[in-house]
């Protein structure tokens, strides 16, 4: 009864879920008086340490800061190309250019929404160092391939796994094996430490390039400016960057990770009811399933709204649906497009019409761990009921 009478409340497409021990945890950190990197720091990278099964895992301040600093321990020089998807959040982009090398697009498959495999051989020039392949939505790109590629043309592959902890491709968890990985803990991402990011790596070299980049360029191995014996003085070796993650912010992490494997459950849960409910309107098109074996992370879930089919075009549904209190994501334009890279780079409109359908009519639906069935039910009755005010045919096959 109390339920009904509960004016409907704006549902947003994403929410973190924050529990009392992780503000506890917060608060006992800040009463501490130890608020940046240290004792919290160390306890949340030797849980992804041990989540990743031994990998060593470097704790940042986002995602963006774990890609630049990964491409930037590559030594890429001007001219040098890097391989990776058109259907990905900027920063992708962006670090390529900041290390000094051009981003080089290759189109995505229209069912996946990962970058085409099959296509990747034909982009591959003298100039070619590195491949970064991005995990959309959480659903693995076939990485098999990649790896056979990355081997024969000596090139590096640095997973953008932002929508992707917990994903995992052919039973093995992404982070555990291959190259370098880079995850992001932002507040929509699948668990969160506010702002914050980490990469896993394998390769010592690299571990030690991020772990002194992430912090001035400082030798910490020779100067260890933390532990109580530690000298005073220290060295530095490069010019550095500030993207050390604070305590406070690990504070949120070390409760978020535990909790991950049952947020992914219950993202599951929500995806598969979209999915069998949309599956009585052929009209919708969504993400599909590779053939291999993989589990899917659900960061996202994705419907592709054409006006040719709907009558109605994506920023339109997305304002009505806003209209009706329910958040709707756009993830992503195609990156390509953005000015600077039309203007950079030359590319342009066509150059990969696959990724550029998906880019121009992609919605995320509100997805996350907390929702129930009612507020799913809200998400589906809406939007069935704007599709079918626009569409000149009945959208429904079947009832809901
Ligand atoms: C969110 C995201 C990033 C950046 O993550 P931050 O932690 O916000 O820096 C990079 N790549 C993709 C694909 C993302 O979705």
């Amino acid at each position: 009864m109390a339920q009904n009478q509960n004016p409907p409340k704006y549902l947003p497409f994403a929410k973190p879920v924050i529990d009392r021990a992780a503000i506890d945890e917060m608060v006992a950190c800040v009463e501490s008086g130890w608020l940046t990197t240290g004792p919290r720091v160390q306890q949340f990278e030797s849980m992804l340490a041990e989540y990743f099964v031994n990998t060593p895992a470097l704790a940042l301040t986002s995602a963006t800061a774990g890609l630049q600093l990964a491409l930037q321990a590559l030594d890429l020089k001007p001219g040098d190309e890097v391989i990776t998807t058109p259907l990905t959040f900027v920063a992708t982009f962006n670090t390529i250019v900041q290390s000094g090398a051009k981003p080089v697009p290759v189109d995505v498959e229209p069912g996946t929404f990962n970058i085409d495999t099959t296509k990747i051989p034909a982009a591959i020039t003298p100039r070619t160092r590195a491949i970064v392949p991005v995990h959309f939505a959480g659903l693995p790109v076939d990485l098999d391939p990649i790896y056979a590629l990355a081997k024969k043309h000596g090139l590096r592959v640095v997973e953008d796994c932002a929508h992707a902890i917990g994903t995992e491709y052919k039973g093995k968890k992404l982070g555990t094996f291959g190259d370098i990985q880079v995850f992001s803990f932002h507040p929509n991402k699948n668990i969160t430490t506010g702002e914050g990011g980490a990469v896993t790596t394998r390769d010592p070299q690299i571990e030690k390039s991020i772990k002194t980049m992430r912090f001035h360029g400082i030798d910490r191995d020779a100067f260890n400016r933390f532990a109580k014996s530690g000298s005073l003085h220290y060295d530095v070796i490069a010019p550095g960057y500030k993207y050390n993650m604070m305590d406070i912010q690990a504070a949120l992490g070390i409760h978020q990770l535990p909790k991950l494997d049952g947020f992914i459950s219950k993202r599951l849960q929500m995806a598969t009811r979209y999915r069998k409910i949309f599956q009585s309107f052929p009209q919708i098109q969504m993400q599909s399933d590779p053939i291999f074996a993989h589990r899917h992370a659900w960061h996202l879930f994705c419907v592709l709204i054409d006006p040719k089919i709907f009558g109605i075009d994506r920023d339109q549904f997305v304002t009505e649906m806003k209209s009706r209190d329910i958040g709707i994501g756009i993830h992503y334009p195609a990156t390509h497009l953005y000015s600077y890279y039309q203007k950079q780079f030359g590319y342009k409109r066509g150059d990969f019409p696959s990724a550029e359908y998906i880019g121009d009519h992609v919605v995320s639906l509100p997805l996350f761990p907390t929702m129930n069935e009612s507020d799913q039910d809200r998400v589906i009755e809406n939007m069935i009921d704007v599709l079918g005010l626009h569409a000149k045919t009945p959208i429904s096959a079947g009832a809901i």
